[in-house]
């Protein structure tokens, strides 16, 4: 288990995550585009207490899950960059964004998830789910 930095875009938040392993989860839900604005995200699942922030404001924008249970997405106060999301449904744990970690180049896709919502047009890099993997 590795310790990984991460900066906002606009460099006033900073954070640290570890992480079980190298690799990023693809999601391609719509509200992760939306969200992002881009094609899917990248992410791994982590305990919270695993991620630290070390400097800057966060905002929480809260919203309903696939599974109805609120989402809190938090965010710099300044940029909108967002590192982790809470989904209350996964208890102590957070979503963190893995394409925001400094090495995230280094890190290789280990499954893809929402696959029903993937752009039709994107190759398969990793195993891939309808939603999420069985638990
Ligand atoms: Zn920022
Ligand atoms: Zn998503």
């Amino acid at each position: 288990m590795a310790t990984h930095t991460g900066k906002c875009d606009c460099g006033q938040l900073e954070w640290t995550v570890k992480l079980e392993d190298e690799s990023h989860v693809l999601c391609h839900c719509d509200t992760c585009k939306k969200l992002s604005g881009g094609a899917f995200t990248l992410n791994q699942i982590v305990p919270k207490d695993n991620v630290k922030v070390l400097k800057g404001d966060l905002k929480n924008y809260t919203y309903a899950g696939e599974s109805g249970n609120p989402v809190h997405c938090y965010y710099c106060a300044n940029c909108t960059t967002s590192p982790f999301h809470h989904q209350t449904v996964l208890g102590d744990k957070y979503v963190v964004r893995t394409g925001l970690l400094d090495n995230y180049k280094e890190l290789k896709p280990s499954a893809e998830i929402f696959g029903k919502a993937k752009l039709s047009w994107l190759p398969e890099v990793a195993t891939t789910f309808e939603t999420l993997p069985p638990s």
